[in-house]
């Protein structure tokens, strides 16, 4: 499926939207995630236009078709973590810091060089194989670790559901690499898509790649939001005849499907030599 087939027509190719000018604004943001005080997200809104992002019902339209980037982000960046004691900050939370136009921007790049100057470590979530170019910056980090998420074993599916993101087969290598350099590294299998996410599969081929694989189900919070609509529609197109199954799997944790694989998990734990988080 093409972006331009979606319904979505604001669905276009990201560009480079207005800086975040306010020089009084913080970088670094208080963290939700268990373990870090604080986050970082050296953009705003992201170029991997996946149709389940979480982002697509609370923005208006143009997280997708607009990055938004920080003026100065490594100077204030530096002005904040020159008041703080050294520690590991997330970035990658609410948007990806390796998205598309990190290639040429390089603000994740340069806030990785403030981190590593100020004996700060990163915790870095993404989607993208371009984390390993920044090997140089991440390996000499006291506590830093690597994760990247995915949701499908075969790309065909993953292309139907992420319009931007690299193949998978790109970002397990890049967990590979970067388990070689001596970073820890952890896999996220997300979104679970009920009947089409192949778990097995996706674990199989993450062997030897990661120290740790979290598993979380896709979440939605409305049917009326933007992402679900994105998705009902696919499967409407696609897979007519796993509608009805789907959607109660969505919406319902204790539907069968979950059940099965939640003791498919105990079984795969017990011949795993990686940890596996479950979290549905
Ligand atoms: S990579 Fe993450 S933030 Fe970016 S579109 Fe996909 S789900 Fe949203």
């Amino acid at each position: 499926m093409s972006a331009t087939s979606n319904s979505d027509s604001w669905i276009g190719d990201p560009r480079l939207g207005s800086d975040l000018s306010n020089q009084a604004q913080p970088v670094l943001l208080p963290c939700s995630v268990p373990g870090y005080e604080y986050q970082l997200d050296p953009y705003i809104g992201c170029g991997h236009q996946c149709l389940y992002c979480y982002a697509l019902c609370r923005q208006n339209g143009g997280w997708m078709n607009e990055v938004r980037s920080y003026t100065n982000l490594s100077g204030r960046l530096a002005d904040q973590v020159s008041q703080l004691d050294p520690q590991p900050i997330y970035m990658g939370w609410h948007c990806d810091p390796y998205q598309p136009i990190e290639a040429q921007r390089c603000q994740t790049r340069e806030s990785l060089q403030v981190l590593l100057d100020a004996g700060f470590s990163a915790c870095i979530l993404t989607k993208s194989d371009l984390v390993v170019r920044d090997i140089d910056l991440l390996s000499p980090m006291a506590e830093v670790s690597v994760g990247i998420s995915l949701g499908f074993s075969d790309d065909s599916l993953r292309c139907l559901f992420e319009l931007g993101t690299p193949p998978n087969s790109s970002r397990i290598a890049a967990l590979r690499t970067l388990k070689e350099a001596g970073i820890v590294t952890y896999a996220l299998i997300c979104p679970i898509m009920p009947f089409l996410t192949d778990i097995p599969m996706l674990l199989k081929s993450l062997h030897g790649s990661v120290d740790s694989v979290w598993l979380y189900p896709i979440s939605i919070q409305q049917e009326a939001g933007r992402n679900w609509q994105n998705i009902w529609g696919i499967i409407n197109e696609r897979y007519p005849d796993l509608t009805t199954n789907f959607r109660n799997a969505v919406f319902h944790s204790d539907h069968e499907y979950w059940q099965k694989q939640r003791t498919l998990m105990e079984e795969l734990a017990k011949k795993s030599d990686v940890e596996l988080l479950v979290n549905f």
